[in-house]
């Protein structure tokens, strides 16, 4: 079992005040495959001293300064890449392929995108032609508090590490409990490449006790968070005591509606976007909106589909889905099934228990619930799980109030071959994406939700500006 007990805090890996110690679990096996320490107050105060300390020099750092290290950093995240991939393959359950491509792969990608912004971000720069002596200065927000979850962990972690060095902030991270091993391989990664003490530092914890001292911490400027709507809520109403700047990226249960003239691949592309990840995404396409005219064509085809689909042993090669991340969350899921059946939406594949071979581990089967209605809990309740949902409508009108209906709206999708319906259809979907004919959102678009998906944006121009104040200054010369 890895020992990770210590913290990174002020440039070195120090020992918890705390002596309260909790197992990291591999889902796929049940095994304790390390351990790790919550953090209290004392540690959290301790980081968040070196963060403050350290935001005196950071903040006036040079460009060219942050750019050499942020360089240095994505070189030795490519030469730790397999070690990543194979910690998040073991603390999540994300299988060896999708975990080396995708999990390790989107942090690379953010970290040389961020570089890339870095390099052309104008950080002063008059308020126009017609007010030369009006200045516009983007100055960091301060000391952050970056709270990630552990679905996309490395994902998550860059797009908050990287623009807030980017950005001249100094931080303090707390990566999930569930899923930490990433994020103190990262942490190495950091201490390899020498940042000046105390600009990055990890604690380790739960959110009651070192996410809550987090939040609360009236030295901490800014909270960034990802994860669910809950702790969202709660974050919010720390912040709000002493108007900390949040950055909230919480859930979804996004619509994909698919019009009869979608391309042939639609409807199983919607599948594998819903499945993938065993559903632990929160911009899932979970709600498949199919027109009437198509929709016994789709259930047939989502039921061959989904049966042939493979979830298995995450650390083999191959195309299959892992487990879902702990047994909290399987039972969860497991609950919400049964609450299909018995809300009447019909089981077209999958279902509750285990799938055949797979008794140990946290494995759910791939489920497809069809003639669901969207007042369903299946329907409005984010799952997290590989599980879809499918729902027939008449007219365009119709299959826009059903995906707007909904207190998420974090990303949409759309399948047709009409551009005029795309623009007609993207126009009036109430979310921060939308996906058309399964094009995918660029690594460096912004990220974000209307309604109760969150407040801001990650990722790109929007995600480095989420980390800067602008201040205006009149008569500069
Ligand atoms: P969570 O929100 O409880 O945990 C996410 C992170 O927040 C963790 O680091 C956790 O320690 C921390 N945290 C929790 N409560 C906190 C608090 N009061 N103050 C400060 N930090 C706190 O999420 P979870 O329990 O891991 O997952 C539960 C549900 O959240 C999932 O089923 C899913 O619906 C949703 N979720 C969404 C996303 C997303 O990307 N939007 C990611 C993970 C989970």
């Amino acid at each position: 079992m890895l020992d990770k007990k210590n913290f990174y805090i002020n440039g070195q890996w120090v020992k918890p005040n705390s002596s309260e110690e909790i197992n990291v679990i591999d889902p796929a096996t049940e095994d304790n495959c390390a351990v790790i320490t919550l953090g209290n107050k004392n540690d959290v105060d301790m980081a968040v001293k070196a963060a403050k300390e350290a935001y005196e020099y950071w903040a006036f750092s040079s460009k060219e300064e942050r750019i050499g290290l942020l360089e240095k950093l994505y070189e030795n995240y490519k030469k730790r890449w397999a070690d990543i991939a194979e910690a998040i393959t073991l603390e999540m359950g994300a299988p060896k392929d999708f975990a080396t491509k995708l999990q390790a792969g989107t942090g690379a990608s953010h970290i040389k995108s961020f570089i890339r912004y870095l390099k052309n971000f104008e950080f002063e720069k008059p308020l126009g032609e017609h007010a030369p002596n009006q200045r516009l200065i983007y100055e960091p927000k301060g000391v952050c508090a970056l709270i990630t979850p552990w679905n996309w962990p490395m994902n998550q972690v860059c797009l908050k590490v990287m623009p807030a060095i980017a950005s001249g902030c100094t931080m303090v991270l707390k990566p999930s409990e569930l899923a930490p091993l990433s994020s103190m391989i990262l942490a190495e990664i950091i201490d390899e490449v020498k940042f000046p003490k105390g600009v990055f530092n990890l604690v380790n914890g739960d959110g009651a006790t070192t996410g809550d001292a987090l939040t609360s911490h009236p030295d901490i400027n800014m909270i960034s968070f990802t994860g669910s709507t809950r702790a969202g809520a709660l974050i919010s109403q720390n912040a709000a005591k002493d108007f900390k700047r949040v950055s909230l990226e919480l859930g979804g249960k996004g619509a994909n509606i698919i019009f009869k003239d979608a391309d042939p691949e639609a409807i199983e592309r919607g599948a594998l976007r819903c499945f993938r990840n065993s559903g632990q995404s929160c911009n899932a396409p979970t709600r498949m909106l199919v027109e009437k005219s198509m929709y016994n064509e789709a259930i047939d085809r989502l039921k061959k589909y989904t049966e042939s689909f493979e979830v298995g042993d995450p650390k083999k090669e191959g195309e299959h889905i892992g487990p879902v991340i702990s047994e909290a969350q399987y039972s969860k899921i497991q609950t919400l099934i049964q609450k299909g059946i018995d809300e009447g939406a019909k089981l077209v594949a999958g279902g509750t228990g285990k799938p055949d071979g797979l008794d140990k581990g946290y494995f759910v089967k791939p489920t497809v619930f069809a003639d669901v209605n969207n007042d369903m809990e299946v329907a409005r309740t984010e799952i997290f799980g590989p599980v879809l949902s499918v729902i027939p409508f008449e007219t365009e009108e119709d299959a826009i109030k059903i995906a707007n209906d909904t207190t998420y709206g974090l990303t949409n999708y759309i399948q047709t071959q009409d551009s005029e319906k795309v623009q007609r259809v993207a126009r009036k979907l109430r979310s921060g994406m939308v996906d058309v004919n399964g094009a995918g959102i660029a690594v460096d678009a912004p990220f974000g939700g209307f309604k109760h998906s969150g407040i801001g944006r990650e990722a790109g121009e929007h995600g480095l500006e989420e980390f800067l104040e602008v201040k205006a200054v009149g008569g500069w010369s």
